[in-house]
């Protein structure tokens, strides 16, 4: 997606150890009409698919997600990081961090992902996969159907995407990163 490859190239900052950070534009301040573009085309790629739901998890991947459920006017469930108090019937994966180097659980109702549900993942980025595996954990679990992951983007020298389509899960990433080596951003496609 060239606008969105543009706009890294432009206000994306990389760090040591392969982080990329677009916090000026996608997940700290955000900048809308950008994201409504990801979603179009998000909505584009997997319009064959038959979604009935859109799942991400918190707190970076709520945005592109309800955009893509506003357009295709269907819901949006994201998975929790903090166990509500009140929640029942829940269903409950452990991920870990590549950013923060730690693990964490997150959780979602049953009430809200279900055998009748096809859902389609949104995240904001694709790193080594563990959250995107620990989502599709919960998607499984509840006896739903994956139907695709999308991500804003794949960091492709990292193992995630590997992983995933290794698993038979179609995946599509709208910046995909070959390489951030001495802190040069360069892409694959
Ligand atoms: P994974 O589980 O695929 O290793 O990492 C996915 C999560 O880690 C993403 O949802 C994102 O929040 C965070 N993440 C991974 N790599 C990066 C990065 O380079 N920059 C930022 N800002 N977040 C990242």
């Amino acid at each position: 997606m060239e606008l969105l490859k543009r706009r890294i190239l432009q206000d994306g900052r990389c760090f040591e150890g392969g982080i990329l950070k677009v916090d000026s534009f996608i997940n700290h301040q955000m900048d809308p009409g950008l994201m409504k573009a990801i979603a179009v085309e998000f909505v584009r790629r997997f319009a064959s698919e038959n979604v009935n739901k859109v799942m991400t998890i918190e707190a970076s991947g709520i945005a592109p997600a309800i955009m893509v459920g506003f357009l295709l006017d269907l819901p949006v469930v994201f998975a929790k990081k903090k166990r509500p108090k009140t929640m029942e019937n829940m269903l409950a994966t452990t991920i870990h961090s590549f950013t923060k180097d730690r693990d964490y659980e997150v959780c979602l109702s049953r009430d809200f992902l279900t055998p009748a549900d096809r859902v389609l993942f949104i995240d904001d980025f694709l790193a080594y996969g563990n959250a995107a595996i620990g989502a599709a954990e919960l998607i499984r679990t509840a006896g739903a159907t994956l139907c695709g992951m999308g991500f804003i983007i794949e960091k492709a020298f990292q193992d995630g995407g590997r992983r995933l389509r290794e698993r038979g899960i179609r995946v599509e990433s709208l910046a995909v990163i070959e390489s951030l080596d001495h802190c040069q951003i360069r892409f694959a496609r």
